[in-house]
């Protein structure tokens, strides 16, 4: 079988490439006018006041946890359900993330269980919009300003969605989204950490460089030597040409979503009447991106429905395995088992579509027909 349809990819075209090789050609390679003009376009379409480009989604949470002063001793609120940078950006700071159970439909984090999370050393909540559906805001909100904490939102999944008509990068103190080629738009490898505080701003423009309290042009503006560095920052610099792609792939962006939407619905409509298959819900109130398709399975095996796509050439995956569950957090913090019984659970059952702008409708009836095929017990109707 020759056909493999994945189950992300990135659509590169002669826009992006000459958008690349322009700056290339320049003078500038690295933290230039690129990258102001892609964090100045991607505050704008958010609607945030300030941005910084990072080397990577996982450097954006990094940052995020320094913006807001996280430290040894302190705990983070995150989900299970997401890739485990999200928790690890805790552990680089050397605080200690706290695990809060997702809601069983949605398996975004559920705000109901948030309380009886929070202790003395709880300094901030990250909520993480899985899947590409925003979390519920409005609750998360009230629960971080009565218990005075910071609210950041890990958005690697949902650029461009909304809640209740307010956009993702709005939501929450800070926001952090991801260029890596599976998620909405790539950079290669980048990130980027969005808020409306200028004291955040400040942090965070100076913990990519080396916390250095001024950059290159900032030097040569004043005809200067000196800097001073004044805590523990790291290169987490994204480079111009990354910023020129970056900038080429936001134009497309709206495109994007709605073709992601337009195949979500024809796995909607198509899996209906199906009693092993169910989509996670919807809340009436968002937009959904469907940075990712998952669905949960009943009454059948997990392991042998993944193995027959695979086999028949449709790139099924699973996200997440709960990060509780991964050694290094049994080994650091002792988490185990029974911890997060839902997202266990759940994790038993989901499983991961393809979907992409760029799959053709031929992709789509593919996965389909397949996905019944192997339901119905056999690959002989494919
Ligand atoms: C992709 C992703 C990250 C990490 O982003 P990188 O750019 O790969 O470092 C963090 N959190 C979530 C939810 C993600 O999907």
């Amino acid at each position: 079988m020759s056909k493999f349809i994945p189950y992300g990819h990135q659509c590169i075209d002669d826009d992006d490439i000459q958008a690349v090789t322009g700056v290339l050609q320049s003078d500038w390679l690295t933290t230039g006018p690129a990258v102001d003009a892609f964090e100045k376009a991607v505050a704008e379409f958010v609607g945030a006041k300030y941005a910084v480009a990072v080397s990577s989604g996982t450097a954006a949470l990094h940052t995020a946890m320094y913006a807001i002063g996280i430290e040894a001793d302190d705990e983070v609120i995150v989900p299970p359900m997401t890739f485990a940078a999200t928790a690890n950006a805790v552990v680089f700071r050397g605080a200690t993330p706290v695990f809060c159970d997702v809601d069983a439909d949605t398996l975004l984090i559920d705000h109901s269980l948030v309380g009886a999370k929070i202790g003395p050393r709880t300094k901030a909540i990250i909520a993480v919009d899985y899947t590409g559906q925003p979390c519920d805001y409005d609750a998360l909100r009230e629960i971080a300003d009565k218990n005075n904490l910071a609210l950041v939102a890990d958005a690697c999944h949902s650029i461009g969605a909304t809640y209740k008509g307010r956009q993702v990068g709005t939501l929450a103190d800070l926001t952090v989204f991801s260029f890596h080629p599976v998620k909405h738009i790539t950079t290669g490898e980048g990130g980027m950490v969005v808020t409306d505080n200028t004291t955040y701003f400040e942090r965070m423009k100076m913990f990519r460089n080396h916390c250095i309290n001024a950059d290159h042009r900032q030097r040569a503006e004043k005809g200067s030597w000196f800097y001073e560095i004044a805590d523990l920052g790291y290169n987490y610099r994204i480079t111009d040409f990354q910023c020129a792609l970056g900038m080429s792939q936001l134009k497309k962006l709206p495109a994007w979503i709605s073709r992601r939407q337009e195949i979500a619905s024809q796995y909607n409509e198509a899996f209906a009447d199906l009693a092993e298959v169910s989509p996670l819900a919807v809340a009436p109130e968002v937009c959904h991106v469907y940075h990712l398709y998952v669905v949960k399975l009943q009454g059948v095996d997990r392991k042998e429905v993944f193995g027959s796509l695979r086999n028949a050439g449709v790139g099924v995956n699973v996200h997440y395995i709960p990060v509780h569950l991964h050694s290094f957090y049994f080994k650091k913090f002792g988490t185990t088992e029974k911890l997060c019984p839902v997202a266990e659970a759940s994790y038993e059952q989901i499983l991961t579509l393809p979907i992409y702008p760029v799959m053709t409708n031929d992709d789509v009836q593919y996965v389909i027909s397949t996905v019944l095929g192997v339901l119905n017990g056999g690959m002989e109707t494919v």
